[in-house]
């Protein structure tokens, strides 16, 4: 059990203000008693914290995987396909 936040009471936030509040956590866009406060609810409650793991990590798949598909198909196109589509596209 972590006690770094022990001076904020977890129950200063609810379940549905930490769900309202993950896109700001995560984006960093939280005040520093803010985030204190959602720290020590998801050190607090492990719905949340699983929540929040759970969250975290459909975001970095999801950009991950669009990043990536869309950065490789850019970049993996060869020229003369560029060139076969450009020609194509003009008749
Ligand atoms: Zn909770």
């Amino acid at each position: 059990m972590k006690n770094k936040n022990s001076a904020i009471d977890p129950t200063e936030m609810t379940c549905q203000e930490m769900e309202s509040f993950i896109d700001d956590y995560l984006d960093n866009k939280l005040s520093d008693l803010q985030r204190d406060t959602f720290d020590a609810h998801i050190d607090y409650c492990p719905d949340c914290f699983n929540f929040m793991v759970n969250y975290r990590n459909a975001i970095r798949l999801g950009k991950t995987a669009y990043a990536d598909d869309y950065k490789d198909s850019c970049e993996k196109m060869p020229d003369n396909l560029v060139e076969a589509i450009m020609q194509a596209s003009k008749k």
